[in-house]
C-alpha cells in the first residue's frame, strides 16, 4: 500500500469513531433532557455496549500497524501539515486507549450513570453519605485509569492533560495563585465601596415564555445558529453536537430571569466555537476544539465581555424592553447593567459573578490535586470544602447539597475538568485584549450590535485552526506571548472600578 492509500485508511477509521462518539453524545444529550425516569438501567446498557465499541474502534490493532507504517515511510515529510497533525492526534489518542483494559472504560462508563442518578438523589436529600460511596469509587476508576495511561507521571497531571493537553498541576498553581494574588484586594475594594448595585429587580416574575423568546433571541444576535442547534432545558446547562448538529441547554426560573438568559449567551459561545471549525477538518481528528480551556474562554467572551458589557446593553435595552414589556420598563440602563455585573461572593458556582468565579474553581482544583495526591480524603470533603468556602470567599456553608454536592462534574467522573473554567477567563481576556489592539472599532460594534466582524474575528484566529496547535501554542500565535494572567485581572479592576466607583 501506498502511503497515501495508508494515510485515507486511517482516516476512515478515526471517521468511524468520531460517528460513534457522536451517537453518544446525542444519547447524552437524551440523557439529560427528555428520557423518562426509569429509563436509567437501560440507557446505562446502552452507554456500556456504545463504550465498548468505541474502545474497540479505537484500539483497532490495525491502527498501531498503519501508524508504525507511515512513521517510517520515507515519503512522510511529504505529507501536508494538516494531515501530519491528524496523525499526531490519531497516534495521542491510539496510545491513550490501548494501555486502558476495555473492562476498565466499560466500568467507568456502567459506574458513571449510577453515580450520577446516586447524586441527583443524595443532593436532593442533603446527604452526603449517600452520595460518598459513590464518589470514592468514581475517584478509584479514573485513578486507575491515569495508571494505565501514564504511571510515571502524577495521576492529576495525567487527568488535566485529557482536557488540557500539555497543562501541568504546577502550571495551573501558577496561574491560580497569581490569580488568587489578583482578584481578593479587588474584591474586598467592591465589597467595601459605597457605590453598590440594586439588585431587586432581577427577581421580578418572568414568564418562562418570555425568557425563552430572550433565550432565542439573543441567539440570534450573537449568530449561534438554530437551523444547526436547539435549546432545551436541564438543571445544569450544557452544550453538545458538532458543525451541524449543536445543542445548548438552560433552565428557566420564573424569579432569576438573568439566569436563563447568561446561561443562553454561555452555552451559545460554546456552540458558536463548535458550528464554526473549519469544514475541512469535519470528521478528521482536526475537527474538534483545542482544548476545554479555550473553548471556556469562548462561552465566556460571549456571556461576560459581550453579555455582560455596558456597550452591549446600549443596543440591546431597547430589544430586551420591548420583549419583556412592563416587567422591567422602570429599570434604567445603569442600574440594569450594574445588577447584572453584582460581586457578590456566594456559594454556588454555576451562578457566580465573574470576579469570585475563579475562586471557587480555585477551590475546586486544589481539592482535587490534593485527593489524587492523597493528602486529603472522601471522608474529610465537606469539611474542607466549608473551611476553604470560609477562607477564600467568607461565606458559610450551610447543607452539602449546596456545598460538596452542588456540581455534577466528580459524579461523571471528571476529575482534572475544573481548572479549565478558570482558564477560560485568563484565555478570554488575554484574547479581548488582542481584539481591541487588531480591531480599533471594537467597541463601536458592540455598542451597534454588529457581532458579526467580531465573530469573523474569533472564527479565523480561535474557532478554524480548531485542533492544529495544542492550547498553549493557539493562545502564542494568537496573542504573540504566552498565557498571562495580567489581562484578565486587568480587564476586571478596569470595569469593576467603573461600575462601583473607586
Ligand atoms: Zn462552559
Amino acid at each position: 500500500m501506498t502511503l497515501k492509500e495508508d494515510y485515507d485508511l486511517l482516516l476512515e477509521k478515526s471517521k468511524k469513531a468520531i460517528i460513534y462518539q457522536m451517537i453518544q453524545a446525542q444519547l447524552g444529550w437524551d440523557f439529560e433532557t427528555y428520557m423518562p425516569s426509569k429509563g436509567g438501567q437501560q440507557r446505562s446498557m446502552q452507554f456500556a455496549t456504545l463504550a465498548k465499541d468505541v474502545h474497540k474502534l479505537l484500539t483497532d490493532p490495525e491502527i498501531g500497524e498503519l501508524l508504525d507504517r507511515i512513521k517510517s515511510d520515507p515519503e512522510y515529510t511529504s505529507l501536508s501539515e494538516t494531515q501530519q497533525r491528524n496523525l499526531y492526534l490519531i497516534n495521542r489518542d491510539y496510545e491513550r486507549q490501548t494501555k486502558i483494559p476495555s473492562e476498565l472504560v466499560e466500568k467507568i462508563a456502567k459506574h458513571q450513570v449510577i453515580a450520577i442518578e446516586t447524586w441527583k438523589k443524595a443532593k436532593a436529600a442533603k446527604d452526603y453519605e449517600m452520595f460518598k460511596p459513590e464518589l470514592k469509587k468514581a475517584l478509584d476508576l479514573q485513578k486507575k485509569r491515569a495508571h494505565y495511561l501514564n504511571p510515571d507521571k502524577h495521576p492529576y497531571d495525567v487527568l488535566l492533560d485529557i482536557y488540557e493537553p500539555n497543562m501541568t498541576s504546577a502550571m495551573i498553581t501558577v496561574l491560580f495563585n497569581q490569580l488568587k494574588e489578583g482578584l481578593v484586594p479587588l474584591i474586598k475594594k467592591i465589597q467595601s465601596a459605597s457605590n453598590q448595585p440594586d439588585t431587586s429587580f432581577l427577581t421580578r416574575t418572568c414568564s418562562i415564555p418570555i425568557q425563552e423568546k430572550l433565550a432565542t433571541d439573543l441567539s440570534n444576535v450573537v449568530h449561534y445558529d438554530l437551523d444547526r442547534g436547539r435549546i432545551d432545558t436541564t438543571e445544569h446547562p450544557f452544550t453538545t453536537g458538532y458543525y451541524q448538529d449543536v445543542r445548548i441547554t438552560t433552565h428557566y426560573y420564573e424569579n432569576e430571569f438573568d439566569n436563563s438568559l447568561f446561561s443562553t449567551m454561555h452555552e451559545a459561545g460554546h456552540a458558536i466555537y463548535e458550528q464554526n471549525l473549519d469544514e475541512e477538518f469535519i470528521y478528521q481528528p482536526l475537527g474538534q476544539a483545542a482544548s476545554l480551556g479555550l473553548h471556556e474562554s469562548q462561552s465566556r467572551f460571549f456571556e461576560n465581555i459581550i453579555g455582560r458589557s455596558s456597550e452591549f446593553w446600549e443596543f440591546y435595552m431597547p430589544k430586551f424592553k420591548e420583549i419583556t414589556g412592563e416587567i422591567f420598563a422602570d429599570i434604567d440602563n445603569k442600574t440594569f447593567l450594574h445588577a447584572i455585573n453584582h460581586v457578590k461572593p456566594s456559594k454556588i458556582r454555576v451562578t457566580a459573578d465573574e470576579v469570585t468565579y475563579s475562586l471557587h474553581v480555585i477551590i475546586r482544583f486544589e481539592i482535587e490535586r490534593d485527593l489524587s495526591e492523597g493528602k486529603i480524603t472522601v471522608d474529610e470533603l465537606p469539611k474542607i470544602w466549608n473551611q476553604k468556602y470560609k477562607e477564600y470567599l467568607g461565606v458559610d456553608i450551610e447543607d452539602d447539597s449546596e456545598g460538596v454536592m452542588q456540581d455534577t462534574h466528580w459524579a461523571a467522573g471528571l476529575f482534572g475538568y475544573f481548572p479549565t473554567y478558570a482558564l477560560g477567563n485568563i484565555y478570554n481576556a488575554h484574547i479581548l485584549h488582542v481584539i481591541r489592539k487588531e480591531m480599533p472599532n471594537y467597541d463601536n460594534l458592540v455598542r451597534n450590535g454588529d457581532i458579526k466582524p467580531i465573530l469573523a474575528w474569533l472564527t479565523k484566529n480561535v474557532h478554524k485552526p480548531a485542533s492544529l496547535y495544542d492550547p498553549a501554542d493557539l493562545m502564542q500565535r494568537i496573542t504573540g506571548e504566552p498565557v498571562n494572567t495580567q489581562y484578565f485581572i486587568d480587564y476586571c479592576t478596569q470595569k469593576y472600578s467603573q461600575l462601583y466607583g473607586f
